[in-house]
Formats: C-alpha cells, sequence, structure tokens
C-alpha cells in the first residue's frame, strides 16, 4: 500500500465494495462491474473462486479504473 496515494481522498463520495463492502477510495484499484463497485483485488478473489479462473479486466483510460468483458460477471 502506498500511503502517499491516499492523503487527499474524499471518502463521502467513495462507493462500497460489493464484496468486503469497505469503501472503495477514488484511486484505489477498482473494478466497475455490473453488480457494482468491487476493489480489484476483492474482484479477482470473487471471480476466481467462483470461475476458476482469472477475471479479464480492460483498464478505461485511466490506471485505477477496471472494467469486466466476461458476460458472465
Ligand atoms: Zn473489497
Amino acid at each position: 500500500m502506498d500511503e502517499d496515494n491516499v492523503v487527499d481522498i474524499n471518502m463521502k463520495d467513495a462507493p462500497a465494495c460489493g464484496r468486503c463492502f469497505m469503501l472503495v477510495a477514488r484511486y484505489a484499484p477498482q473494478v466497475d462491474a455490473p453488480t457494482g463497485t468491487y476493489h480489484r483485488e476483492c474482484f479477482e478473489a470473487w471471480y476466481f473462486g467462483r470461475f476458476g479462473r482469472r477475471p479479464r479486466l480492460y483498464a478505461d483510460g485511466s490506471r485505477h479504473l477496471y472494467q469486466v468483458r466476461d458476460k458472465a460477471a
């Protein structure tokens, strides 16, 4: 965890992770899935547990926001 990146984050507007229910920081690695927002690590762990493989994630013009292209998700 790089502490330097979390100093100025306003957590008021942060969504809650759909898996661990902790807030997802604005600039934290996260996945924008049809079912909600997840930490990237949470999403990968959930997806791997369900489908037995890693999700196919695509960065959407930034380094921290990913979208999943699998129909299964
Ligand atoms: Zn999470």
